[in-house]
C-alpha cells in the first residue's frame, strides 16, 4: 500500500489548513502540495515543499525588485533564451523537496544524482514494513539481446508464472527470516542494522530528496529518457507531470530543447551542410563512428 490511512489523514490535515503568504506561489503546484502520486505497486512521489514559480526565474535572470515580469510573453520568450543558451543558474533559484517511496535497486539508480540533499528512512533505526517491487506482467521482460542494458519482449505463460512465483517466495522468505532475526522472543534479537542485510533490492526505501530546478531537469533529462529503466522512468514521469503545472514555462522550454531536441556534433552540422548541398554522404564519408552514424540517423528519423 503505498500510503496507508494514518498517512493519508495526516496529508489530508495539512491540505485542510492554507495559510495566507507574501512568497511566490505558483497555483498549478499547490494542487500537489503534500499529495501522494502512486508510482509501481507500493511507492510515491509527493511535493512536501517548493520555492519559485517561472516568474523567479525571469526575476533572478534580470535581478529586478519587483515580480520582475512584462508580460507573460516575455517571460517565456526569456525563459526559452536562458534555456537555448545553457544559462543555468536562474533556474537553480527554484528549489523542490520530494518525499519519494521506491525499490532499494531503483533508489541506487537515482542517488548516483549527486547534486541533490537527502535523508533516507533509517533500517538501523527502523523496521522496515514487508512491501517488495513485484513487476506488473506486462512489464516482465526477457534479456534485451540487442542491448546489453535493456529488455525485450514480455516473458510469457509458465515461465512468466514461475518468474513472478520465484520474486515473491524468495522475498517472502527473505523477510520471514529477517524477523526471525529480530524477534526478541526467547532470544536476544539481532540488531536491525545486521538483520536488514539479508533483505533484497526490491524492498521499498523512502527518502526526502531536495533540488534545484536545474539539476532537477538534468534528472528528468536522464531518467525519462526512454534508455532509462523503466522503474525509474515512470518516477520521471511523475515528476515531469509535477514540474509541467509548477512551472509550465521553464517545462515547456525544457520538453523543446532538451527532452524533444538534438544536439548536433561539428561533425553533424557538416553532414547536414553537405547534404543541403546535395551532396550523398555515408557513414565512411562522414568522419563519425558507426554509432555516432546510427545515432545521428535515428534524430533525423532514417532509422529507429
Ligand atoms: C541510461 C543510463 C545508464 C547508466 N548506466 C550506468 C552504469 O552502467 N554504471 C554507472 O556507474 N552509472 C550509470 N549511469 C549513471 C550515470 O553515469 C550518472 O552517474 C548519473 O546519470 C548521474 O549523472 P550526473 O553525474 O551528471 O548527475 P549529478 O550527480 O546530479 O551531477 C550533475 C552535474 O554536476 C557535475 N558534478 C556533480 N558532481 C561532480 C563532481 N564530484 N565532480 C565533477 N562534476 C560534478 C557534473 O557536471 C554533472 O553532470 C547511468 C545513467 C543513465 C541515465
Amino acid at each position: 500500500m503505498p500510503i496507508n490511512p494514518d498517512q493519508q489523514s495526516q496529508i489530508d490535515a495539512l491540505r485542510a489548513t492554507p495559510r495566507q503568504t507574501l512568497r511566490a506561489v505558483s497555483e498549478g503546484m499547490e494542487k500537489h502540495l503534500y499529495l501522494a502520486h502512486e508510482v509501481l505497486d507500493h511507492g510515491f512521489v509527493r511535493v512536501v515543499d517548493y520555492m519559485g514559480d517561472d516568474a523567479a526565474i525571469v526575476q533572478a535572470a534580470r535581478v529586478s525588485y519587483g515580480a520582475g515580469t512584462k508580460a507573460t510573453r516575455d517571460d517565456a520568450g526569456l525563459i526559452r533564451y536562458l534555456m537555448r543558451h545553457w544559462h543555468s543558474t536562474p533556474f537553480e533559484m527554484c528549489e523542490v523537496k520530494l518525499h519519494v517511496k521506491l525499490p532499494i535497486f531503483v533508489a541506487r539508480q537515482w542517488i548516483r544524482h549527486r547534486t541533490a540533499n537527502v535523508n533516507e528512512y533509517s533500517g538501523r533505526y527502523s523496521i522496515l514494513d514487508r512491501e517488495f517491487y513485484i513487476p506488473a506482467p506486462e512489464h516482465l521482460a526477457a534479456q534485451s539481446r540487442k542491448n546489453h542494458q535493456g529488455r525485450d519482449q514480455v516473458l510469457e505463460g509458465e515461465e512468466a508464472a514461475r518468474v513472478l512465483a520465484l520474486l515473491k517466495e524468495d522475498a517472502d522468505r527473505a523477510y520471514d527470516h529477517y524477523e526471525a532475526m529480530l524477534s526478541d522472543e526467547g532470544q536476544q534479537g539481532l540488531a536491525r542494522e545486521l538483520a536488514r542485510m539479508n533483505l533484497p533490492a526490491n524492498i521499498y526505501t523512502q527518502w526526502y530528496w531536495k533540488t534545484d530546478l536545474h539539476n532537477l531537469f538534468h534528472f528528468l533529462r536522464l531518467r525519462a529518457d526512454s534508455h532509462a529503466q523503466y522503474e525509474i522512468r515512470v518516477y520521471a514521469d511523475a515528476i515531469c507531470r509535477i514540474v509541467a503545472d509548477w512551472v509550465p514555462h521553464a517545462y515547456a522550454a525544457f520538453e523543446d530543447y532538451r527532452m524533444g531536441g538534438v544536439q548536433l556534433s561539428a561533425k553533424g552540422v557538416d553532414v547536414l551542410q553537405r547534404r543541403l548541398r546535395g551532396e550523398t554522404v555515408t557513414q565512411e564519408s562522414s568522419g563519425m563512428s558507426k554509432g555516432e552514424w546510427r545515432e545521428f540517423a535515428v534524430a533525423w528519423g532514417e532509422a529507429e
